[in-house]
């Protein structure tokens, strides 16, 4: 049960919810906004979180938009990971979506929440962030439009009073082939102990984890050690793990130098699958 009573507004436009924000917080009721409401009412209900009203996105057409005609591929913040993953307009986003929880949690959870999430794995970012994805946003100025490296660093730092509408791709980097390998301490279905996805965009390899720190990463020193040709697999692999050595985390799921171990062998494992043509892989 949620300790607290709160109201609920759904705005039917971009323009509509900036308003209502503004109305609730000027009447004190410390408004935030809600996608799927997993994470906001799980927090509520073991008093980690309080609120005096909701803005539920899901009824706004843009944050709902699902398209790739044009050069990009255009989604939705308020479109589920299950939907996401069906639509099958970015496949490397929808492997990942579709192995965020359980098929139950895909069907609740929206790309807008899981960006936004206080959460640290926040796994939907990272093929964004392999995309040099653009977000949209609506609040009182309108819609404005930012790179993803601006507003994402380790976690979304959105101005206040604005709210994701959608995220946009290049098309070239939305059907690039792909790897996704997420290992899990025991179960299939888990929070990740390192998640890797990774592109190959004009023959240059990319890739970004959850899991191996505090906040997703791509790092670009990373990326030139493991396309730099002149050095076999293993030390490529090693020099990227080197690199990364000193923001891996320590927990529950494992140690730092277990993480570093997995990280090694997943590197080398995705080089070797590109000198042996084998992409797009998806495991
Ligand atoms: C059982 C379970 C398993 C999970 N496993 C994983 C996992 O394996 N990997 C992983 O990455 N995550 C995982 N998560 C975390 C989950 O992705 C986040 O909790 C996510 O925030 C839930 O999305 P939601 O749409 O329900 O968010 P909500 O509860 O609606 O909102 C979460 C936060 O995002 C904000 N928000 C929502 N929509 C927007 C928007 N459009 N613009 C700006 N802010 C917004 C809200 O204000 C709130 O602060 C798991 C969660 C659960 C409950």
């Amino acid at each position: 049960m949620i300790p607290f009573d709160f109201e609920y507004h759904r705005p039917a436009s971009v323009r509509e919810a900036a308003v209502v924000y503004r109305q609730l917080e000027e009447a004190g009721k410390a408004p935030v906004w809600y996608g799927g409401g997993s994470e906001l009412i799980s927090m509520a209900r073991v008093g980690n979180m309080g609120f005096g009203a909701v803005i539920d996105l899901k009824s706004i057409p843009d944050c709902r938009l699902l398209d790739n005609s044009g050069d990009e591929v255009h989604l939705g913040a308020g479109l589920t990971l299950d939907e996401i993953r069906r639509s099958e307009k970015f496949p490397l986003l929808g492997q990942t979506a579709g192995r965020i929880a359980d098929h139950t949690m895909q069907c609740k959870i929206t790309l807008g929440g899981n960006l936004a999430s206080t959460i640290i794995y926040r796994e939907a970012a990272l093929p964004l962030l392999l995309g040099d994805a653009t977000i949209t946003t609506g609040g009182e100025k309108g819609i404005k439009r930012y790179r993803i490296r601006d507003i994402f660093r380790d976690r979304l730092q959105l101005p206040k009073r604005e709210f994701i509408v959608s995220t946009s791709v290049a098309r070239q980097y939305a059907e690039a082939p792909y790897f996704h390998i997420k290992k899990t301490k025991n179960e299939k279905i888990d929070y990740p102990l390192i998640t890797t996805t990774a592109l190959i965009a004009n023959g240059y390899l990319r890739i970004a984890f959850s899991g191996l720190a505090a906040y997703p990463v791509r790092d670009e020193v990373v990326e030139a050690i493991l396309n730099d040709q002149s050095i076999d697999f293993e030390r490529r692999a090693e020099g990227a793990a080197a690199a990364l050595a000193g923001i891996l985390l320590e927990d529950m799921n494992g140690s730092s130098a277990y993480r570093r171990f997995v990280l090694k062998n997943t590197l080398v494992s995705i080089l070797e699958s590109i000198k042996d043509a084998q992409v797009p892989c998806i495991r």
